[in-house]
């Protein structure tokens, strides 16, 4: 399914490219406050189970209270709240205290337009870019929130494997039977990995948001990207590892997120995979 405007693809991307912008300065706002919102949830659930006097405090959601300044508290100006220029225009200070604005905004809110603008300029206003954008935001949010708190929470995951199957049902992008297998064997792949690596080293390598995030991958694009995802995200995630602890003398102890690993091996699998996998197929003369 495709709308036809009668504007060119150009003129569509440009009009993608603000309107990403702007859902950027949204997808920042639940980079932010999911996971605080999901751990007051947590805390009030277990005072509760425990039961333990509420606590007194305004629980935090994705709209309340309005956004301020982490430094000086100063409630942010609509002005300074536009997307990307307000961080340009104000040199990437607050306006009042002069902190340093974390580069994490004007950056979400970039990558989230030029992901619009692609997927417009690739396929239009179709049922393909819909869904192409959907994911990526996904991905995006899920690599936002795992940098900062090495969680992968199941209010996105979960929904991003029905959502998957969903849009495979009439075979968008792969057909359901592929997409099905996609996501059990994405779950189990990393889950035997999981438990390889418990019982011989006796530590936890990963997080099981991880392999929800991997049968999610799996019920987008199918099995057949599996091992590609896989190989990609597990040697990058080496490669910064090892620089990690030989550049900046990381703790090795310490453990890194995989997520973002993942996502940005998925989300180059879902847009080029089939292009690397024709090529690789052609290299060896399949
Ligand atoms: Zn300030």
């Amino acid at each position: 399914m495709e709308i036809e405007l009668g504007i060119s693809q150009t003129a569509l991307a440009a009009i993608g490219l603000l309107f990403g912008l702007l859902f950027g300065s949204f997808l920042n706002v639940v980079i932010l406050r999911l996971p605080v919102q999901l751990k007051g949830d947590w805390r009030r659930d277990s005072r509760d189970f425990l039961g333990l006097e509420p606590e007194p405090e305004q629980p935090v959601t994705l709209a309340q209270p309005a956004s301020r300044c982490p430094s000086c508290h100063e409630a942010i100006k609509p002005q300074h709240n536009i997307p990307l220029f307000s961080y340009l225009f104000l040199k990437g200070r607050c306006k009042s205290c002069a902190a340093p604005i974390s580069v994490q905004y004007p950056l979400v809110e970039l990558i989230a337009g030029l992901l619009a603008a692609y997927f417009i300029y690739q396929y239009g206003l179709s049922s393909q870019s819909f869904y192409g954008l959907v994911f990526s935001y996904a991905l995006l949010v899920l690599t936002g929130i795992d940098l900062h708190e090495k969680l992968l929470p199941d209010q996105i995951t979960l929904p991003l494997i029905w959502l998957g199957l969903f849009a495979n049902l009439n075979g968008n992008f792969v057909s359901l039977n592929d997409a099905v297998i996609g996501a059990i064997a994405g779950y189990l792949s990393l889950w035997s990995v999981f438990w390889a690596f418990k019982l011989i080293t006796g530590k936890e390598g990963m997080g099981y948001g991880d392999f929800k995030l991997l049968a999610a991958l799996g019920a987008w694009m199918g099995w057949q990207m599996l091992p590609m995802i896989i190989l990609l995200s597990t040697a990058a995630g080496a490669l910064v590892g090892i620089a990690g602890i030989l550049l900046a003398g990381r703790d090795r102890e310490m453990p890194i997120a995989f997520g973002p690993f993942l996502a940005s091996a998925g989300w180059i699998a879902f847009v080029w995979g089939d292009a690397i996998l024709s090529g690789y197929l052609r290299l060896f003369n399949f």
